[in-house]
């Protein structure tokens, strides 16, 4: 019986990217092929899968994990789909599951809800498995950390996310630099100048300071005069105190 280990299910808002405040079914998946500096979120899969059934109030069931495929299903139709924008695919890095996902996603599609997929953007083989039931993607584009960088791989992964909607989120804080950030911008023109642009300011951590006003500014202005479409979102899901 094919299995999936999940992190946690919950019902809540949107907080990054163009889609800022929709209402959305969140189904995180543990486990990352990266280790980004400013990384909020623990990837190791937990014993249990905690997920919150009535949106907002804290308390979580806990469950055997992981979850077989036709109980995630069943797990998820718990919310009223209606009532949600999308299914919010994150992790983690959600593409190390696409074996399971290309079980669950079509029977979910047919259910009437969208699939929303969060991604880092470098994994675009798995992409192609799942991409026929993907509705739109929100693919990071990560500047070099610990000497790795990113660049042909986003390139390729970008051009084949073309497919659907999609758009491009770069995390940027106070030591980012203009080099890095003039790659990914000439790495977007080169695909498409039209693509949404996000640049998203880091949440400060002890180590990592958020941008300074006018780092977002200078640096927005450069985007544009290239890239039709950018705009600086931080997370507001931190400061309106959602999931
Ligand atoms: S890709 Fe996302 S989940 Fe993975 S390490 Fe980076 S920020 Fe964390």
């Amino acid at each position: 019986m094919l299995k999936l280990p999940v992190t946690e299910i919950f019902s809540s808002i949107q907080g990054e990217g163009p889609y800022v405040g929709v209402r959305q079914i969140f189904l995180r998946l543990p486990n990352c092929n990266l280790r980004c500096p400013y990384c909020d979120t623990v990837t190791t899969a937990p014993q249990q899968l905690r997920m919150e059934t009535e949106a907002g109030s804290g308390v979580f069931n806990m469950s055997e994990n992981p979850v077989p495929i036709e109980k995630l299903i069943k797990l998820l139709q718990i919310y009223d789909f209606s009532l949600h924008h999308s299914l919010s695919i994150t992790g983690g890095e959600p593409l190390l599951w696409v074996n399971e996902l290309r079980a669950i996603l079509p029977f979910l599609r047919e259910k009437g809800i969208k699939i929303y997929l969060e991604t880092n953007g470098t994994l675009p083989e798995q992409l192609h498995k799942i991409l026929p039931w993907v509705d739109i993607i929100s693919m990071d584009i990560k500047l070099p950390f610990d000497g790795q960088s990113f660049w042909d791989v986003h390139e390729s992964f970008l051009r084949s996310s073309l497919q659907k909607e999609v758009f491009v989120k770069i995390v940027v804080h106070q030591e980012t630099s203009l080099t890095e950030l003039q790659y990914a911008r000439d790495l977007i023109v080169a695909v498409d100048p039209l693509l949404p642009t996000i640049l998203q300011p880091v949440t400060a951590t002890n180590e990592i300071n958020t941008p300074k006003p006018y780092q977002l500014l200078e640096w927005q202005s450069f985007f544009l005069k290239k890239l039709t479409n950018v705009r600086v979102i931080p997370q507001t899901h931190v400061f309106m105190g959602q999931l």
